[in-house]
């Protein structure tokens, strides 16, 4: 079979440089290479050597990127169409498994987390959004669409590749069709419960699939007719679980469209949207003066953190809205509080949160800490893939 390789280059790390490629972080950074032998363009697939000519591995090199090379794989297999798809067959049989039932949304790849550097897949119901985010994955989008095409039979292949991570790659951004009609909005089930998502124009891929998991538990917890706040709400999926369940919900967003779907998933699960309240509104601005305290509160803002330069601002506006968040839950209440920065970790996330609380003056405890859902892997050699941090905390006088 063909091979994918550039077979006439390779990279040569510096004499002790090779322990992490060892302990197999799919990263190497351009500080640890001595040298390059051989022609080699940005996107290509390179075997990586260590000073004393030991193979370390195979990946995506990137003369543009600090992350020089994106390693694919540890071993000395070849790099081919059939390498792409074991490793994309590996990553639907997870899905398969896991993905709980009347559920029609999902992660199928999640880039370093399924030893897919740079792609990532979400599947809405037939249509696929997929994000292409390193210089070897963006080279081989023809192929990966082949194999998606091949293995899942959609309707149609969306690209949503954007973020500020593309530029360090030498990427522009880009959102086009790739494959079938261009989809619009579509209806998904999660949990048997329905929901539009915008593929093209929504946010992320459409629609923020790693928080199914906390949305069901708040669906769990909030029985009752109890009041529930959902800052940072977008298309009000937390919402929709606690109002099936009879709690009167107050949904925050600064984004109108964002709100517009919200009601509109009301109606899909045969909720009044009139009987509850969507606010478009500065979660820093509404949680200072909120019209009432509320049973539950949920805050899943975004991720302030896009560099790492921004972390003490960013951790200044975690504590602010948890500190407020406290404050407005009543005596017994919950809050399920969500950070996704990269760059915050869990150990800093609390941190942050105990400041929180410790500025709010109240009785907080920790009643659970869930992270990313099974279908956003993390790959244990790659801590930097873990995001998601939430933590469910009780406060009372
Ligand atoms: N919990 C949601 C996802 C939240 S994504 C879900 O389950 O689907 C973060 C949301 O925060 C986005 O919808 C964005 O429009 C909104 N947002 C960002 N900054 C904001 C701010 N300062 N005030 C209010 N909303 C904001």
């Amino acid at each position: 079979m063909e091979t994918l390789e550039n077979q006439q280059a390779r990279v040569i790390l510096k004499k002790g440089r090779a322990k992490s490629a060892l302990n197999r972080h799919p990263w190497i950074f351009s500080g640890a290479i001595d040298r390059v032998e051989g022609e080699c363009e940005g996107g290509e697939v390179v075997p990586v050597y260590s000073a004393e000519k030991r193979l370390l591995g195979k990946g995506f090199f990137n003369p543009r990127s600090q992350i020089r090379v994106r390693l694919l794989s540890f071993e000395d297999q070849p790099v081919n169409r059939e390498f792409f798809r074991r490793k994309i067959r590996q990553a639907l049989e997870l899905r398969e498994k896991l993905i709980p039932a009347h559920t029609t949304a999902c992660r199928l790849v999640h880039s370093e987390g399924d030893f897919l550097p740079g792609l990532v897949v979400d599947r809405y119901g037939e249509v696929l959004a997929a994000h292409f985010s390193s210089l070897g994955m963006a080279k081989l989008k023809p192929l990966m669409v082949e194999i998606l095409k091949e293995l899942l039979r959609p309707a149609a292949i969306f690209e949503r590749s954007e973020g500020s991570a593309l530029r360090e790659e030498g990427l522009t951004p880009l959102k086009q069709s790739l494959w079938g009609e261009p989809p619009g909005v579509v209806e998904i089930l999660e949990n048997n419960l329905r929901f539009r998502v915008d593929v093209p124009e929504g946010q992320k891929t459409g629609f923020y699939l790693d928080q199914r998991d906390n949305r069901r538990l708040i669906g769990e917890l909030a029985a009752g007719s109890q009041a529930l706040l959902n800052c940072f709400s977008y298309t009000g999926g937390f919402s929709v679980y606690a109002a099936l369940q009879g709690a009167a919900t107050t949904s925050v967003d600064a984004s109108e469209p964002a709100l517009a779907l919200a009601r509109e998933n009301f109606g899909l699960n045969g909720l009044n949207p009139e009987g509850h309240r969507f606010v478009p509104a500065n979660v820093f601005e509404f949680l200072r003066e909120p019209p009432e305290t509320y049973d539950i509160i949920i805050l899943d803002p975004p991720a302030f953190v896009k560099h790492r330069k921004d972390l003490e601002k960013a951790a200044r506006g975690y504590k602010d809205i948890n500190r407020l968040a406290i404050k407005q839950v009543k005596s017994g209440g919950l809050l399920l509080t969500c950070s996704c920065s990269h760059f915050v970790n869990r150990d800093l996330f609390r941190k942050i949160v105990f400041s929180a609380a410790q500025e709010a003056g109240r009785n907080v405890q920790i009643l659970a800490q869930p992270g990313q859902p099974p279908d956003h892997p993390v790959n244990i050699f790659h801590p930097e893939g873990e995001y998601l941090k939430t933590l469910l905390l009780r406060v009372f006088d």
